[in-house]
């Protein structure tokens, strides 16, 4: 059987959730209480209901407890999120994403049993910070406090050398996950790849060992 996502509030975040599920082909109910925004969603989402998620009994009748994953995309109104996530919690349902506002909100979600809290304005900014301090930073993800992928653009000083040459795994204990180039994505590199100027790398490493790498070739 295929996977029911229920998505709760379809502002600019829950809707763009919303649409990408919908052009994977799986099934999604939309979920708000404006009139307006259900309308828009009607012919994105498998569903579109008009309702109040803080409601509990409205929750049960759409039958909630069944869907494999639930989105929570609230926006500013806090408290109607959290409540809304109380009873998603308390109705059993298995998979709970919710979209905190700020740090407060996040450990409240956590504390009453969210499974997933994301706070896309925070870790954006966070990617963003990273791509704009270094111009060869295209893109970045935060594997833990420590640890991250990202994603640079090779220029002159790696131009035609080899990953053996470069050395990188044992220079900086950074790890090549994949080249691309153009159009091609090479995703298992051997240690005699050549990198060409204007190549992609994905690199996966320590902060701190990334940061030496980029500061010395890129
Ligand atoms: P953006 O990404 O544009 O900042 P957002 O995801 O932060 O948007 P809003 O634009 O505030 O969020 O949208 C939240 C949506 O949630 C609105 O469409 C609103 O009608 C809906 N909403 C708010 N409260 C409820 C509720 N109790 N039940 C269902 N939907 C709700
Ligand atoms: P390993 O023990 O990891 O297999 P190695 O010393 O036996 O490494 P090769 O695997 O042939 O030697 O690679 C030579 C060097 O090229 C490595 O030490 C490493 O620094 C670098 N290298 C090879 N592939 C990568 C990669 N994908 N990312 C980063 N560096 C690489
Ligand atoms: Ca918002």
């Amino acid at each position: 059987m295929k996977k029911q996502f229920a998505i709760i509030g379809l502002g600019r975040f829950g809707g763009s959730i919303c649409r990408a599920l919908n052009e994977q082909g799986l099934e999604v109910l939309a979920i708000d209480t404006s009139e307006e925004k259900v309308n828009e969603f009607a012919s994105v989402a498998t569903h579109a209901v008009i309702a109040d998620a803080t409601e509990e009994m409205t929750l049960k009748s759409l039958g909630i407890r069944n869907f494999d994953h639930v989105v929570v995309a609230i926006g500013d109104n806090i408290q109607s999120s959290i409540l809304t996530t109380l009873m998603l919690v308390e109705q059993g349902v298995n998979h709970i994403t919710v979209k905190a506002q700020n740090d407060y909100h996040e450990k409240v979600l956590n504390k009453i049993g969210a499974h997933k809290v994301v706070h896309p304005e925070r870790d954006m900014g966070v990617r963003i910070a990273h791509n704009v301090v270094s111009k060869n930073v295209l893109d970045y993800l935060e594997l833990s406090n420590e640890y991250s992928i990202v994603e640079l653009e090779a220029g002159k000083l790696v131009d035609k050398r080899s990953l053996t040459d470069l050395d990188l795994r044992l220079k900086y204990g950074c790890n090549v996950m994949a080249i691309k180039r153009e159009d091609d994505v090479n995703v298992s590199p051997a240690p005699d790849d050549i990198l060409l100027e204007g190549d992609i790398i994905i690199v996966v490493g320590a902060d701190s060992d990334i940061n030496r790498m980029e500061e010395a070739l890129f």
